[in-house]
């Protein structure tokens, strides 16, 4: 047991440099590597070890050493929901081909949320990588159940792309963003269709408390604000998937 979380939590803090890495530098298209990653208030590089997993921002007293101005702490959390999604899969499954699909889809959700949330645009990259991994993985390992995986994501996303279009129409404002049906897509693909209603469900409440409430904070207006749609998504899709896989406990409306 012990083996099993020093080595999930050494494999998600990892994984969550390369992540980090991927919600900074793929909006823009730059290169993942090189250069480190700046301060997002002076752009100067930041120092080596403040992309230390979890422990990164304290090391530099929560402070840019450049300008002085307080760290963003976004990256602790991709930090502690990489590292909390590793050690739950690596503890509650027991068979290699599954733990290595549900952290795809993990690391995919947290991505697509992280990226959505700061740009408002659905990376396609990721989108489209997690789809053909589970395309192949089903074809590999669950051949049976391909067809009914495939029916769901092509559901989910056309009945998105619809309500958007019918919400645009009616109300001459977009409501959906153009990503959002290839995520609920995509979440379909790991969940099947006959959840897919408590997930929506949960992301609109999600977003609702969530969102509304860090508006409130902000002070921004309710009406006006647009608000991205995808971490939401990943949060009700995530949380479906994992209650109905790893808890056992069916979900359905
Ligand atoms: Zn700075």
């Amino acid at each position: 047991m012990l083996i099993h979380i020093i080595a999930s939590v050494t494999i998600g803090s990892m994984v969550s440099i390369i992540l980090i890495r991927c919600i900074y530098r793929m909006p823009d298209d730059q290169q993942l590597w090189t250069p480190p990653l700046p301060c997002l208030s002076c752009n100067k590089a930041l120092p080596w070890f403040t992309s230390v997993p979890l422990i990164g921002i304290f090391l530099s007293s929560r402070r840019c050493p450049v300008c002085q101005r307080a760290l963003s702490f976004q990256p602790l959390w991709v930090n502690l929901s990489c590292i909390l999604g590793t050690v739950m899969v690596v503890l509650l499954r027991h068979n290699l081909s599954l733990v290595v699909i549900d952290l795809v889809f993990i690391y995919a959700l947290i991505v697509i949320a992280f990226i959505d949330y700061n740009c408002m645009i659905i990376e396609p990259r990721v989108v489209i990588l997690a789809i053909a991994v589970r395309l192949i993985w089903l074809a590999w390992f669950q051949s049976h159940s391909l067809l009914h995986y495939i029916s769901s994501m092509l559901i989910a996303a056309g009945a998105f792309y619809f309500i958007g279009f019918f919400y645009e129409t009616l109300r001459r404002r977009q409501g959906l963003g153009d990503g959002d049906a290839a995520v609920i897509g995509l979440i379909g693909l790991w969940t099947g269709w006959e959840t897919l209603s408590i997930a929506v469900l949960i992301a609109a409440l999600s977003g609702i408390l969530i969102g509304g409430s860090l508006l409130v904070l902000q002070k921004r207006s309710l009406a006006t604000t647009r608000l991205p749609f995808a971490p939401f998504l990943c949060i009700g899709g995530g949380s479906v998937y994992f209650v109905q896989e790893l808890a056992g406990i069916s979900l359905t409306l």
